[in-house]
């Protein structure tokens, strides 16, 4: 009779260590959200109906990401950016979507909406954004943070060339398992992968993930930085397409400083 007993506390066992696999494979520490992905049922186009909470991805109107035609941006005396990034020592996280590398202390950035600290930086391949049209290769999404809350990212486009030394840390040990974290081995700059020029393009617009939340403030620098072939096979090795179609502009006026 005992051996029934064993099987149902096993039984009970499997249950729970299941459910918090379950949870872990969740992005970060939020809540638990409806399993998404770019192609096939759970794919961008289901989006908005696999909960209620990302209705916006169906709803919102002002969706990113968004083609950029340079012809049609309207030319503004944008502010420059101010970059304050620091070196600092962080992880890189499988997100089960992308690569996300966190920092201790990444600094910020002035946008004339104010200060805004950076929380994490990704990679989609190919690129979200298009330019008159085309993608690139991959692009790194700078995720900020104001204090109220608000978000503001700026999208640094990667172009295949040279290999990025600025990466190089966050490449060299790409964790492959949705829910590994691997530390950098040396403090990463944000400020190295920045372009020379920092000329961008500006519109509002949202997260490009569920819940798909809006008000979001982007910069995408106009100026591409390059990342080798390897660098990139390597990422593709993981995620072989994680960017979400462009979306309907509804008016919106991008303007190019
Ligand atoms: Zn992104």
């Amino acid at each position: 009779m005992t051996s029934h007993l064993s099987i149902l506390k096993l039984a009970v066992g499997g249950l729970i260590a299941s459910a918090a696999i379950g949870a872990m494979a969740q992005e970060g520490h939020a809540p638990a959200h409806a399993h998404w992905d770019y192609r096939g049922k759970l794919g961008t186009k289901a989006w908005g109906d696999l909960e209620p909470g990302f209705a916006t991805c169906k709803l919102g109107k002002h969706q990113s990401p968004v083609n950029i035609k340079v012809s049609q941006a309207k030319k503004a005396a944008l502010e420059p950016i101010r970059f304050d990034y620091t070196g600092s020592a962080g992880e890189a996280v499988n997100t089960g979507h992308t690569v996300q590398v966190n920092l201790a202390e990444g600094g910020g950035i002035g946008l004339a909406e104010g200060e805004f600290k950076l929380v994490q930086f990704h990679f989609h391949t190919p690129s979200e954004e298009r330019i008159d049209g085309k993608a690139y290769p991959m692009v790194v999404h700078m995720v900020h943070k104001n204090d109220a809350g608000q978000l503001a990212v700026v999208a640094v486009l990667l172009k295949e060339g040279k290999e990025n030394a600025a990466l190089k840390p966050v490449f060299d040990a790409l964790p492959g398992q949705p829910g590994q974290a691997e530390p950098l081995k040396i403090a990463l700059n944000p400020s190295d992968l920045l372009p020379a020029k920092h000329d961008y393009y500006h519109f509002t617009g949202s997260l490009t993930t569920p819940p798909c939340s809006e008000d979001v403030s982007w910069q995408v620098l106009r100026q591409p930085v390059e990342i080798s072939k390897g660098q990139l096979a390597a990422f593709r090795k993981l995620y072989r397409m994680n960017a979400r179609p462009v979306q309907p502009l509804n008016g919106r006026v991008l303007e190019q400083s």
